[in-house]
């Protein structure tokens, strides 16, 4: 009961780019090496999301649609040492009790098997022949919730809330194959090995992934990695940092500025740079359980992660100038 309720802050499912987002963060939970993304209309006909990923059982199938389900919480001090991406058990509830939800699954030890749930109602389950992986398909978002409907904006806006979102899950997972396709045509694609100046290419352009500085620093409790744009190389928008915590993106207004403090007076005033850092860190350094979003996270020793990411910056930086 005290897990439960420590637990229930309410996944965040308000619109097709947080569907995408649990959906593809249980496919990395599930130790995928590809993940294919199909939308149609911006995520509100059809989301499906691929992966060859663990799968589930055929005795875990159902349970997995039901409330707190997860697989991935055996004890309450799990909470503060959660690794894996998702630890609610809400997301594929929340997902099936607005929409029209097809999952067929397969571990690759038997047959594969399909569930399908509309409104929050089981369907069918049956057996069904499947790859290893999981392949789930929702439809008709929020066909139940029009008040949830008439809350999202354009279309347009819709779409590129998922593109950037793919895109920061593709750069915290270079060695994940991602690719998005809408209505029919391919908006990005990673290679997954590995390389993350090529998902970087791939992202802003390639004349953009060939300058990039690569960056490294690491005290005892801190290791980070990634690469920096050239202060000459800047853009109007801060949206081009990007910030993963053990591969997980998030967002961090103090490790934001420990960046733009690292780049000091080379930058202009109103000018960001483009960044992509990964921090390794011990988990129990990490409270992921601030936001039912868990995009901001409490992070203890803050300020000396700062440091160090300031320090790191102006380091790479002073280089290319001499
Ligand atoms: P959580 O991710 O918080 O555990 P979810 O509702 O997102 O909860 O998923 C419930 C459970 O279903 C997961 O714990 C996992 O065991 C299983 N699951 C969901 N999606 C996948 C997937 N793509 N591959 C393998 N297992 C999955
Ligand atoms: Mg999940």
């Amino acid at each position: 009961r005290v897990l439960a309720d420590q637990i229930a802050a309410g996944e965040v499912i308000e619109r097709p780019a947080s569907i995408v987002k649990e959906l593809v963060e249980n496919s990395i939970d599930a130790h995928s090496s590809r993940v294919d993304i199909l939308v149609e209309e911006s995520g509100l006909k059809e989301i499906r999301i691929i992966d060859n990923g663990d799968g589930i059982a055929a005795d875990d199938l159902a349970i997995a649609f039901r409330r707190h389900a997860t697989s991935k919480i055996q004890h309450q001090q799990d909470l503060f040492r959660v690794q894996t991406m998702g630890f609610r058990g809400e997301a594929l509830p929340s997902i099936a009790s607005v929409a029209d939800v097809t999952m067929i699954t397969s571990t690759g030890q038997e047959a594969g098997n399909l569930i399908h749930l509309k409104g929050g109602e089981l369907i069918k389950q049956q057996a069904a022949s499947a790859r290893p992986g999981t392949d789930i398909t929702v439809k008709d978002l929020f066909y139940n919730t029009p008040a949830r409907l008439k809350y999202l904006k354009s279309p347009r806006t819709e779409l590129s809330r998922i593109v950037d979102l793919v895109n920061r899950l593709a750069l915290a997972e270079p060695s994940i194959a991602f690719s998005l396709t809408h209505n029919g045509r391919e908006l990005f694609r990673s290679a997954g090995n590995g390389n993350l100046q090529q998902v970087i290419a791939a992202i802003y352009g390639n004349s953009v992934g060939e300058k990039m500085l690569p960056v490294e620093a690491e005290d005892p409790d801190f290791k980070i990695s990634g690469y920096l744009s050239l202060p000459e190389m800047t853009r109007s928008s801060r949206q081009y940092m990007t910030v993963t915590i053990n591969h997980r993106y998030i967002y961090n207004f103090q490790l934001t500025k420990a960046i733009i403090a690292g780049y000091g007076s080379k930058l202009m005033v109103g000018r960001y740079p483009i960044v992509v850092l990964d921090v390794e860190l011990d988990p129990l350094l990490v409270d992921v359980n601030v936001h039912p979003a868990k995009r901001e996270v409490r992070l203890s020793k803050e300020s000396q992660l700062a440091n160090l990411i300031s320090s790191g910056v102006e380091e790479t930086i002073s280089q290319v100038n001499l």
